[in-house]
């Protein structure tokens, strides 16, 4: 493994990985709480739109939420129960927005549909892309991206690559770690039910080598085929293989882990499909098996909990509309060394302000830090070392972008590359004067939107 050195070109950063202190510990279900508070819309893209009543009887797997269009998703019930009411309410982020408060009544009605032994047909092939989308899979590494628009490219665009990222470059995360080493066999079939659809033959698993049980394990489940014991129909041939790739932050970017595979860089202001690739997550591709091979919703996901302040540091199966606090009971609670709280990793993830909001389909770690971890230390001016401009991996001047925000000038600061921004937080991160670099690319991006056409 140490000779493995693909990666993408250009910049980042190698940060504490951390992630010793989860990936060692087994998979613990969460107790489903009596009361979960599900926000209606959970993707990138238009709102969904409620289609549940105050005070209406629902099954787990039902729809509460319709997706509206389409570059949008549905949600659905993780209990069965009653709509108690329907407001909104703190979602992680630090704002309000609508949810629908569930009473779970503990009976789980409607459970037993999802529980039936897998099957991917490929003679219902059809049908699968139309599964993924009811079932509301959306990228589940974090952006939230529906998957289904994902797997239907533009017609005229030819795609030759699947590229499947379980790099989970973040430190402290292990939720995609676990779920590589523990259900290696069902996301290989997510991915070639995915490539199936795509009509691509060729699909490689990105997977850091600091994961080195989660590559062994894919890699036993391809050579092996024990993927294939679901399939049935007239199976497509695929190529997959598992391409183990140098430990850098932020390997895991769609555009960085296409370069480090295929070697084709993705223009500025453009998508993967322009360089014939597709990028999902590897938890997105369990989700995918799911929804296809035994018509399961998504309602329910793998997060990591760790840090230095949490006492048992570990992944944890909750469903979506939890309450954060009962991921926090489960892992023991926190410490008195707690000095601050995340939702995500330490490099992309948003201020964690309570524990009463839910868990959301793109959770996927809540971090309790001690101050030495934390790190927190007070801004000062830019002494133009240039670090954050080593740093990039997108080739920006971190520095001179956020330089022009200062002033309020926009146009400017977006001139000088600001949307190619893929808020890794590299810059942030080597940074001597301690600069909110990110925050303030991210106020470019908000003013551009704004910004007269
Ligand atoms: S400018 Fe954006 S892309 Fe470049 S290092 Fe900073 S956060 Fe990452
Ligand atoms: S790393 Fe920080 S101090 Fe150095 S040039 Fe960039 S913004 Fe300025």
């Amino acid at each position: 493994m140490s000779s493995v050195t693909a990666r993408f070109k250009r910049g980042g950063v190698h940060p504490y990985e951390g992630k010793e202190l989860s990936a060692a510990s087994e998979l613990v279900t969460v107790e489903v709480p009596k009361r979960l508070q599900v926000p209606v819309t959970q993707h990138l893209g238009k709102p969904s739109k409620v289609v549940v009543e105050k005070g209406q009887d629902v099954q787990v797997g039902q729809i509460l939420a319709e997706a509206d269009g389409p570059i949008s998703a549905p949600v659905h019930s993780p209990v069965s129960g009653k709509v108690l009411k329907i407001g909104d309410a703190e979602i992680v982020g630090a704002y309000r927005a609508p949810v629908i408060d569930i009473m779970n009544d503990g009976k789980f009605t409607g459970e037993e549909a999802f529980k039936g032994t897998p099957v991917v047909n490929w003679d219902e092939k059809g049908d699968f892309l139309g599964r993924i989308r009811s079932a509301g899979v959306v990228g589940l590494g974090g952006a939230a991206f529906p998957t289904a628009v994902k797997l239907r490219p533009p017609p005229n665009v030819k795609i030759d690559h699947l590229l499947i990222n379980g790099c989970e470059c973040e430190p402290y995360l292990t939720a995609d770690d676990i779920l590589m080493r523990e259900r290696a066999a069902e996301v290989v079939a997510g991915c070639a039910i995915m490539a199936g659809i795509l009509g691509v033959d060729r699909v490689r698993i990105g997977v850091e080598v600091n994961k080195p049980r989660a590559i062994e394990a894919l890699s036993t489940a391809i050579s092996q085929q024990v993927y294939t014991a679901t399939f049935k129909g007239a199976i497509p041939s695929f190529d997959i293989v598992t391409v183990p790739l140098r430990t850098m932050y932020p390997q895991g970017a769609e555009k960085q882990l296409i370069e480090a595979i295929t070697g084709r860089q993705v223009p500025s202001g453009q998508l993967p499909f322009s360089v014939g690739c597709v990028v999902q997550n590897v938890g997105t591709a369990l989700a995918v098996f799911d929804a296809v091979a035994r018509k399961r919703p998504l309602f329910e996901r793998v997060v990591t909990l760790t840090g230095g302040a949490i006492t048992n540091p570990g992944n944890y199966l909750a469903r979506i509309g939890t309450p954060v606090s009962a991921l926090v009971a489960a892992a023991g609670g926190t410490t008195e060394a707690l000095a601050a709280q995340v939702a995500g990793g330490p490099m992309m993830g948003k201020s964690l302000r309570n524990h009463d909001v839910p868990v959301v389909k793109g959770m996927s770690g809540l971090l309790f830090l001690t101050a030495a971890e934390a790190a927190a230390a007070e801004e000062t001016d830019c002494i133009r070392c240039g670090r954050c401009v080593n740093a990039c991996p997108m080739g920006l001047a971190p520095c001179e972008i956020t330089a022009q925000a200062d002033f309020l000038k926009w146009e400017k600061s977006i001139s000088l590359g600001a949307l190619d921004c893929v808020e890794c937080g590299s810059c942030q991160y080597v940074c001597p004067a301690n600069r909110f670099l990110v925050a303030r690319v991210r106020l470019t991006k908000f003013y551009s939107r704004r910004l007269p056409k």
